[in-house]
């Protein structure tokens, strides 16, 4: 009896604050988005967008060791130049939206890890893998489109060698405690030529080649290009923080 009462009660409490709202009450004015130009299919970012690489010099980019960056721009496009290392954004990023265009070189007599290789580090720690993935076999968590060796992608979206394959992807920081404890782990979702193929990941730490992810306390980190000693080529680099 008593629970019915409640019910009742419950029903008639709830209604009554219903009959006073109007649509309005449940409509926000602001903050106001602001407006922003989209990026268009001939190349051109988003109006808010920091353009990374407009395929004209790397003043954005210095190389992980040290230095400017080593990599060569012909053609509006850069390329990695095997042996010279990684190469960093000289600003630091948190959250953010990349977009990034890349192409594999020739497969020459390479094959597996080795066609075509080179990677997306956000903040200079986690990898979104780059890889030539027409008819390359290779481990999956290893392929284009996974987080390496966390995650494979949910499809293969690669197009063939030779031909841009562009990643968008959207990046959450992880969040560390003011003594170093993991708030929040990093997530990620990836899309890979228009098709999605990482939805809201949640990343076990960073992507080494041997062993298993930790997180390790950082705040606002450079992008990083991966060096893996192939020919890759990249174009069109814009990011928007978040
Ligand atoms: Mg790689």
């Amino acid at each position: 009896m008593k629970k019915i009462t409640f019910f009742i009660a419950t029903l008639l409490f709830t209604s009554s604050i219903y009959a006073q709202m109007k649509p309005e009450s449940t409509e926000w004015h602001y903050p106001k988005p602001e407006k922003v130009t989209p990026a268009t299919v001939n190349g051109n970012a988003p109006s808010d967008a920091i353009i990374l690489f407009d395929g004209k010099d790397l003043s954005k980019w210095a190389s992980a060791k040290g230095g400017d960056a080593p990599w060569k721009v012909v053609n509006g496009e850069m390329t990695v130049v095997p042996g010279t290392g990684d190469i960093c954004t000289r600003e630091f990023f948190g959250d953010c939206q990349l977009h990034i265009e890349f192409k594999s070189p020739a497969p020459e007599n390479h094959s597996g890890q080795n066609r075509g290789n080179s990677g997306v580090f956000l903040q200079s720690t986690y990898e979104v893998q780059v890889l030539d993935a027409d008819n390359n076999e290779t481990y999956v968590n290893g392929m284009v489109g996974s987080i390496y060796k966390q995650k494979a992608p949910s499809v293969n979206a690669y197009t063939k060698n030779g031909e841009w394959q562009v990643y968008d992807i959207y990046w959450k920081a992880p969040v560390f405690g003011t003594d170093g404890e993991l708030e929040s782990p990093a997530m990620i979702t990836v899309v890979l030529n228009g098709i999605l193929v990482q939805n809201n990941f949640i990343l076990k730490g960073d992507t080494p080649y041997i062993g298993f992810p930790k997180y390790t306390p950082h705040g606002r980190l450079p992008l990083k290009l991966q060096d893996h000693g192939t020919g890759v080529a990249f174009r069109n680099i814009w990011i928007r923080n978040l």
